[in-house]
């Protein structure tokens, strides 16, 4: 018993963790996996957490599970991986095929990359060549929002507004322009009249669709999207739907753009698209886009950009099963009717507490906004260590305490991560 320290030290003494103070690293009793099984995560220890972050978001139906499992074992017996430059792999062509039929984009085509901040990444440099293949000068700007986050690469952190903790690499962002935060309820028509001035010089507009998880799951009305998607065509600026978050069901949708009636130019998807299996994302090209690429071989109409391990054939394996399975299971109907009783639960239990500010639901993505009546109290870290030691595992934003579960999560594992919630709230924010 207790090799959970034992293996925190020889952690800290070779791994760097991000968004992770090394110099605390092991007091701050991190839990050390050894193996999984459904919605839990088993430690070092043998004992057991619910994960009710999915491992940072992105896993969806649970860990090991049989028909992913079996998916990755079929293909591993073909070969793991071949390059997708200039050459194809047969699961991938079925992947971007499954996919095409279910994305919101017009006539879709996919440009598969490993994390969510490479496809944003690839997204911002096809939106700003686009323009040049067709001959427009100036389009070389962007349009991004207050609180937006679009990952952690120098494009994507430059789209990102700032906090984080990453204003140091302020020197290093391009400029963009940047629309109000969703929380001003003119956020939309005011980003709407700054396309109509600026898109001269714009490139695209890029936005968390529904939901900005990393702000906190700030969240602005689906119909209030609209007029940005509108200005969007009527001043023929291309728009960037960001979905690493939101897409694959989270929001009770597969993608939460069909919610917002947007039809992206650009779409990022990452995060639930291999069920939280694999490092895999993609961008989303519309037909129109992918055109302006076309060209004489070797001309330099080609998209010069590529990653190693794009279109990886086991991660492209388990996502194929894992949209199966999506509508086999009816997922997203599980999705909806939990999101309804943890609205219940939450609206109950925890946004009478004193110590609460707000409480926001979407899907299943939530925020518990805490109210620590002073700075520097920590409620947010505090409160999520003591539901990890009641045997939930939870990690804030700042005093947002995160929830998002598997979306397979049963009505029994919401009330045991809400009893855990109220529970750490109560000994943390006396
Ligand atoms: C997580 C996230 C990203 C970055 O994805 P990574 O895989 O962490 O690089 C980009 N955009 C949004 C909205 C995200 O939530």
């Amino acid at each position: 018993m207790d090799e959970a320290p034992v293996w925190a030290k020889r952690d800290a003494a070779v791994v760097w963790h991000g968004f992770t103070q090394m110099s605390s690293f092991t007091e701050s009793t991190p839990i050390v996996v050894e193996g999984a099984e459904g919605h839990e995560l088993i430690d070092v220890d043998g004992k057991r957490y619910l994960d009710a972050i999915s491992s940072l978001w992105v896993n969806t139906l649970g860990h090991r599970v049989p028909e992913l499992d079996e998916a990755l074992r079929e293909q591993l017996d073909r070969g793991a991986h071949s390059t997708m430059l200039g050459n194809s792999n047969q699961i991938v062509v079925e992947l971007a095929e499954a996919l095409a039929s279910r994305v919101p984009v017009d006539d879709p085509h996919f440009l598969f990359a490993g994390d969510g901040a490479s496809a944003v990444e690839q997204a911002l440099k096809i939106a700003f060549q686009f323009w040049v293949n067709l001959g427009v000068e100036g389009r070389t700007t962007f349009l991004a929002f207050g609180g937006a986050y679009h990952g952690d690469t120098i494009g994507a952190l430059s789209v990102g507004d700032g906090g984080f903790g990453t204003n140091v690499f302020d020197p290093l962002r391009f400029p963009v322009l940047r629309a109000p935060q969703f929380a001003d309820p003119e956020c939309f028509t005011t980003a709407a009249r700054m396309v109509a001035e600026h898109a001269h010089e714009l490139a695209a507009v890029i936005v968390e669709p529904l939901v900005q998880a990393a702000a906190g799951m700030q969240s602005a009305p689906a119909e209030s999207f609209r007029v940005l998607g509108d200005a969007c065509r009527e001043h023929d600026v291309l728009l960037i739907c960001d979905e690493v978050a939101t897409g694959f069901g989270r929001t009770g949708t597969l993608f939460a753009s069909e919610q917002c009636g947007l039809t992206p130019d650009l779409m990022a998807i990452g995060k639930g698209l291999t069920a939280g299996y694999l490092p895999q994302s993609a961008t989303v090209a519309s037909g129109r886009v992918f055109d302006a690429f076309l060209g004489p071989d070797l001309s330099d109409k080609t998209l010069y950009h590529g990653h190693s391990y794009s279109g990886n054939a086991l991660a492209c394996a388990v996502a194929l099963r894992h949209i199966e399975l999506i509508e086999s299971r009816d997922v997203l109907a599980n999705v909806c009717a939990r999101s309804e009783e943890l609205r219940a639960l939450l609206d109950e239990r925890i946004a009478p507490l004193a110590a609460v500010r707000e409480v926001r639901l979407h899907g299943l993505m939530g925020g518990v906004e805490l109210a620590p009546p002073e700075e520097d109290l920590k409620w947010g870290r505090r409160v999520c260590a003591a539901a990890v030691r009641r045997g939930v595992l939870l990690r804030p934003i700042g005093d947002v305490v995160v929830l998002m579960p598997p979306l397979t999560i049963t009505p029994p594992e919401l009330t045991r991560i809400v009893d855990a919630l109220v529970a750490s709230i109560a000994e943390v924010c006396r």
